[in-house]
């Protein structure tokens, strides 16, 4: 027991904790002597130090995050087909364009609009090579008729901005491009246009109403070429708006003008 307590006493610690302080009092000692020269020196009174607030300028408080920032998934390239009704050449009837068209060269990368988690990629007849990303508050990107993936596992946390695809010109596609859907929490697809390189301080800045709205105006897509496998129906019109008719459910039919000869 007596033997620990010596070994305890004598360590190079305590040596050096022991200097430490010494010499900590020994500075204090020397600051306050100058200070009392030096108002000495002065010819005045000694007086009290005066009690000097710190002049620091306030820090301005830092601004919360922002509750949800959009990047375009091809920034610098323009929609050149918009969510809305539309025809194609080869439809007899207008449907939803339930996303946005942005047209690239082929190879260019894809970036995940917002922070989210890849959920699903896989191939699809219609929308080709696919991958789809959830986010928080139930919101789904969807990446479509695409080259190829960048090979993210289903699960991966991707930040935004992070390559998830490649554009291509996969599945019944009229040439390369990158379709792209943004979804609420129930599944309903919403105009990206109004999402894509903004930030929304808060959750009640998102223009979900109106990103969920239709026009009734049936867009005709005019298209370099048709996909390989789509045959033209009997009954095409040369161009013309049709007539469209809503049915419950929001299904649009639309009536083509019938071209003779
Ligand atoms: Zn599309």
């Amino acid at each position: 027991m007596a033997s620990r307590v010596l070994a305890a006493t004598t360590s190079p610690y305590s040596l050096v904790a022991f200097t430490a302080l010494g010499g900590a009092i020994v500075v204090w000692g020397v600051v306050n002597a100058a200070s009392a020269i030096g108002a000495m020196n002065a010819g005045a009174e000694p007086a009290p130090a005066p009690v000097v607030a710190p002049v620091i300028a306030p820090e301005p408080p830092s601004p919360p995050p922002p509750a949800f920032v959009f990047d375009a998934p091809l920034p610098g390239q323009v929609i050149n087909s918009p969510f809305g009704l539309r025809q194609m050449p080869w439809e007899e009837n207008g449907r939803l364009h339930e996303g946005v068209d942005i047209a690239a060269p082929a190879g260019a990368p894809v970036h995940v609009a917002t922070d989210g988690i890849v959920m699903k990629s896989g191939v699809s007849s219609t929308y080709g090579r696919f991958v789809e990303v959830a986010h928080k508050d139930g919101f789904h990107t969807f990446y479509a008729h695409l080259g190829r993936d960048a090979g993210l596992k289903r699960g991966t946390y991707v930040k935004r901005g992070t390559t998830i695809a490649y554009v291509g010109n996969s599945g019944r596609s009229t040439g390369s491009h990158l379709h792209f859907e943004l979804r609420n929490k129930a599944g309903k697809p919403l105009n990206p246009a109004l999402f894509m390189g903004k930030t929304f301080a808060e959750k009640d800045d998102l223009p979900l109403k109106a990103a969920a709205k239709v026009g009734r105006k049936v867009r005709l897509a005019q298209v370099s070429r048709w996909p390989d496998g789509v045959k033209a129906p009997d009954r095409l019109a040369a161009n013309g708006e049709g007539v469209v008719t809503r049915a419950k459910g929001g299904r649009v039919r639309v009536r083509i003008n019938v071209v003779d000869g």
